[in-house]
């Protein structure tokens, strides 16, 4: 299965050199489940290390039918316009995806991934939503090596993926509907306290007037959440991202969010703090697969869950066994 691997130095000359092809079969190798791919990923990881990081890294969240591919295809050729170099990851928590599903992504923002200064990933699998995550956040490095300096991070599905996206991301941007009531969107309020800006989108035709009101009334909801330490104000806009308008206005509002952040310490701090998360990320999600991935572990815990449910052990008891039989063996 993994013949057609290269060696650790073949893959960080080509991420280095921006080749697309490249950066693509090393995001794969991430991606892989392989033990000898992990040990290839953290050579390439650590060799690519001091090129990364000069991006700004963008989240993107909304349910589906907001328009996230849409305004994605836009907002990209915006950022092309202006000169910038784009990568496009998504992550998808519901990941066990069908065939089907990996091929709609390839449809998806079409235009974009015909341009040459775009990269689009489809979204990784994985079991877990921290090893989906952790991959994307490894292969926005890898984007960043490769000379893409704005990352953008989508999030496919709804629910807990969006703390993932807005854990590895400098700015948080979330997608709306004018109209359609929080609760029908599945917008929680925490979702909204995340977002460093709301865009109602579809704000086009008959929708301008809606879209405007909708606008006002998120800005007067969000004055009575409390200050965010960034000390940036969550900015509220409307765009259009078929009629291609608001677009510019959103990547302005990024501009002067940076602005304030590099200068107050914020940007820095931010993604120092979110280092120290993903290294226990990494961690908890290691330690997890070393005991889980283990077959005595595995084999005892089935024969323990009988157990417990015929009440012949407390489940505590049952859990220090298994601990105490991962300990010795470790
Ligand atoms: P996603 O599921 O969030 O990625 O949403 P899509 O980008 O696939 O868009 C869902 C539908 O909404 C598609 O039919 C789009 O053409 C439409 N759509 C997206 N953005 C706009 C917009 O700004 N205005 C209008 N009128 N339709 C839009």
């Amino acid at each position: 299965k993994h013949k057609n691997r290269l060696t650790a130095q073949a893959y960080i000359d080509g991420v280095l050199k921006g080749d697309r092809v490249i950066l693509s079969r090393a995001i794969t190798v991430i991606e892989s489940h392989l033990e000898s791919d992990k040990v290839l990923t953290k050579t390439i990881i650590q060799s690519i290390l001091p090129n990364s990081g000069n991006s700004i890294r963008i989240g993107i969240t909304g349910v589906p039918g907001v328009g996230k591919s849409t305004f994605i295809e836009a907002f990209g050729k915006h950022l092309i316009n202006q000169g910038h170099k784009v990568a496009v990851l998504s992550i998808d928590p519901s990941s066990q995806r069908s065939k089907g599903s990996i091929l709609g992504d390839k449809t998806r923002m079409e235009a974009l991934s015909t341009l040459e200064s775009v990269y689009i990933r489809p979204s990784a699998s994985g079991d877990t939503l921290g090893g989906v995550a952790n991959k994307t956040a490894e292969s926005m490095l890898l984007c960043e090596a490769a000379g893409y300096d704005v990352i953008l991070i989508e999030t496919v599905g709804v629910g807990q993926s969006e703390t993932a996206v807005h854990g590895m991301t400098d700015f948080f941007l979330l997608l709306m509907l004018a109209g359609a009531g929080d609760e029908l969107q599945g917008i929680k309020k925490g979702i909204m306290e995340m977002a460093d800006m709301l865009v109602i989108n579809k704000a086009d035709g008959d929708n301008i007037k809606k879209s405007e009101q909708a606008r006002l009334q998120y800005q007067n909801t969000l004055h009575i959440f409390p200050p965010s330490e960034s000390g940036w104000e969550t900015v509220v806009t409307t765009a259009s991202s078929t009629k291609n308008t608001g677009i510019d206005t959103v990547w302005n509002t990024i501009l002067n969010y940076q602005a304030l952040v590099n200068a107050n310490g914020y940007f820095t701090k931010n993604r120092q703090r979110q280092n120290i998360r993903w290294m226990y990320d990494t961690i908890n999600n290691e330690l997890k697969q070393l005991f889980y991935g283990s077959e005595a572990i595995t084999k005892e815990l089935s024969i323990l869950e009988k157990e417990v449910i015929s009440s012949k052990i407390s489940p505590l008891k049952a859990a220090n066994h298994v601990i105490e039989m991962f300990k010795k063996r470790l």
